[in-house]
């Protein structure tokens, strides 16, 4: 009998946001009236191929309660993303995840995602050997900068791909990965992909979406709500 992985879902939201500026951390935020991982939840809870969602909070984090039963909360948030992501893969496994399943790892700040853009990683990543991300080519002119803030070089853009979330890995390929940079304090490491690509293999480009945006400074959640709001006009 073969057994078929299942799709898990692991949600990093353990920052604390500085560059959003003051106040709570930004995935805690309102935006269209709601703290903006709820919205990232809500696009999670619409696919029904996820198994099961997990938060990571950071130790001491009560700020947020789910009456799921598909959404388990884990309080191992680290230093850093990477960390954040690597504690939260050693709990699905604790959990009873399986290295063969699949593990879509989204940033809850991005939560402009949609229901149709995980399925699309989802079809595109089941049958590939290695898995991949959702990313879009750059449409704009790369500058290199020095130290004072001007332009030194431009860089060229072609085949450059801007990476967003979800990342979809097989879980033990993808903590393995991981685990390989941790003594390294997972220096280099900003997105899944990146340890993958480390690891010695080439993750697959999914167009995203321009929508699907990581709502990191104060003017993105004027956009945020803009667009969550043109959804439900
Ligand atoms: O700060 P940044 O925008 O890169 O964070 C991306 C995502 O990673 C956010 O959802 C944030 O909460 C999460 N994160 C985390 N643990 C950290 C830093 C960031 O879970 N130490």
């Amino acid at each position: 009998m073969t057994v078929q992985p299942r799709c898990f879902a692991l949600l990093p939201c353990a920052g604390s946001g500085l560059r959003a500026g003051a106040g709570v951390p930004k995935q805690y935020r309102p935006v269209a009236g709601v703290p903006m991982v709820r919205h990232t939840l809500a696009a999670f809870a619409a696919v029904a191929r996820i198994a099961r969602v997990l938060v990571v909070l950071a130790p001491g984090d009560g700020a947020l309660d789910v009456a799921d039963a598909a959404v388990s909360i884990a309080h191992c948030g680290g230093a850093t993303r990477a960390e954040s992501v690597f504690n939260g893969l050693n709990a699905l496994l604790a959990q009873g995840a399986a290295g063969y399943d699949w593990v879509l790892v989204h940033d809850a700040a991005r939560c402009l995602v949609t229901q149709a853009l995980i399925d699309a990683l989802i079809d595109a990543c089941l049958p590939d050997a290695v898995g991949g991300l959702l990313a879009l080519p750059l449409a704009d002119t790369l500058k290199q900068a020095d130290g004072g803030g001007r332009a030194v070089a431009t860089i060229d853009r072609a085949g450059k791909w801007l990476a967003q979330t979800p990342q979809m890995f097989r879980l033990g390929l993808l903590r393995d990965a991981l685990a390989a940079r941790a003594a390294s304090g997972f220096a280099g490491i900003t997105d899944e992909a990146s340890a993958v690509e480390a690891a010695g293999y080439q993750p697959l480009l999914v167009r995203g979406s321009a929508h699907n945006l990581k709502v990191t400074y104060p003017e993105d959640f004027a956009l945020a709500e803009a667009v969550l709001r043109s959804r439900h006009a």
